[in-house]
């Protein structure tokens, strides 16, 4: 018999058919499967006794206790320390894969003097010499103070005569000012935040990322129980703090100033009302919420995003502070 274009075309149908419902192929796919899970060229990693170490994260200043899961090729797993003060058992969600980081393909892996990648070691050594042949004073920009890596900065420095310049954090903002008009060292500082009967935010997101992790939603929380602190917010933006706030006043924006000098008693109520928008009984009554409601506190910076309130209103909001008699405390410094 002939075989031509018809009979080669049934053949190959018929296979195809046949293969597909035939167990064949698909148990040499699971087999190979199986096999290459388990094959030498698969990477094991080594056994040993699984251990926990705890430690604090360095990312930024609030310094929230860590825990570390370590075998024995190194950390496989982060988890927050629930019985450290900062952070108090939460943490960042990029901290969760911190372990991680060493691996990332767009990891920092050089140094980079006169345009060129060279070793750290180089860099370190380039740095110190030409310290040394400038013989000049030395000034470190530290983007993110209040690290533990902040107080080797900051020694680096002293050692050279120089300083270490710092950009505020949001939830520094006010806290600068405040050091600035006191006279005292930038960090010398802190919000007392535990012991506030009633946190007054002009803008600040302090329910929304404010600070270390754990520590305002833990205030937050607590006050079914403990009644303390009431968290009012007083700002231009239906903020998460707006709405988990007990008292939310929006302002229109660039109010805030005056909306500061009413309750500091320097602005009438009914001039605030008409700058601020909101209505003068609700002015007077926080104005009497922040004497009666003690210690109470006033926090600006303004919105993350933003460049802060202007310094004037800081100055305003500081003083404004000091007349309602706030109560704060000194930051243990890092060694
Ligand atoms: S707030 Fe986040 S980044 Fe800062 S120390 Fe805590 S976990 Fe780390």
């Amino acid at each position: 018999m002939a075989i031509g274009r018809r009979e080669l075309l049934g053949l190959a149908g018929g296979a195809a058919v046949g293969g597909a419902l035939s167990p064949v192929p698909w148990k040499l796919l699971d087999d190979s499967a199986i096999w290459t899970q388990n094959w030498s060229w698969t990477p094991t990693p080594a056994r040993g006794p699984v251990t926990e170490r705890f430690g604090l994260c360095t990312l930024c200043a609030a310094g929230c206790g860590v825990k570390a899961r370590c075998g024995s090729a190194g950390v496989f797993g982060v988890a927050p320390a629930a019985e450290h003060a900062a952070g108090g058992g939460a943490l960042c969600p990029v901290v969760y894969g911190a372990h991680q980081l060493a691996y990332h393909p767009r990891r920092l892996r050089t140094a980079i003097v006169n345009g060129h990648a060279v070793e750290t070691k180089e860099a370190i050594a380039e740095a110190a010499r030409r310290l040394e042949a400038a013989g000049a004073k030395a000034a470190i920009l530290d983007e993110r103070p209040g690290r533990i890596v902040s107080a080797l900065y900051d020694r680096i420095a002293r050692a050279r005569g120089g300083m270490v310049v710092t950009l505020a954090q949001v939830e520094d903002r006010s806290l600068r000012t405040m050091e600035e008009l006191a006279g005292v060292d930038p960090g010398t500082l802190g919000y007392d935040f535990e012991h506030a009967a009633l946190i007054l935010s002009i803008g600040a997101p302090l329910l929304d990322s404010w600070g270390s992790t754990g520590r305002m939603s833990r205030l937050w929380s607590r006050r079914a129980e403990t009644g303390k602190p009431v968290f009012v917010y007083a700002g231009s933006h239906w903020s998460r703090t707006a709405q988990l706030a007990d008292r939310a006043l929006i302002l229109r924006p660039g109010s805030e100033a005056a909306l500061v000098a009413a309750l500091a008693g320097k602005l009438a109520i009914e001039a605030a009302a008409e700058i601020t928008g909101l209505s003068p009984a609700s002015l007077s009554d926080l104005a009497l919420r922040l004497r009666e409601q003690s210690p109470a506190m006033v926090v600006g910076g303004g919105e993350a995003a933003s460049s802060g309130l202007p310094e004037t209103t800081e100055r305003m909001i500081a003083a404004l502070n000091v007349a309602i008699g706030a109560r704060r405390r000194r930051r243990p410094r890092s060694a």
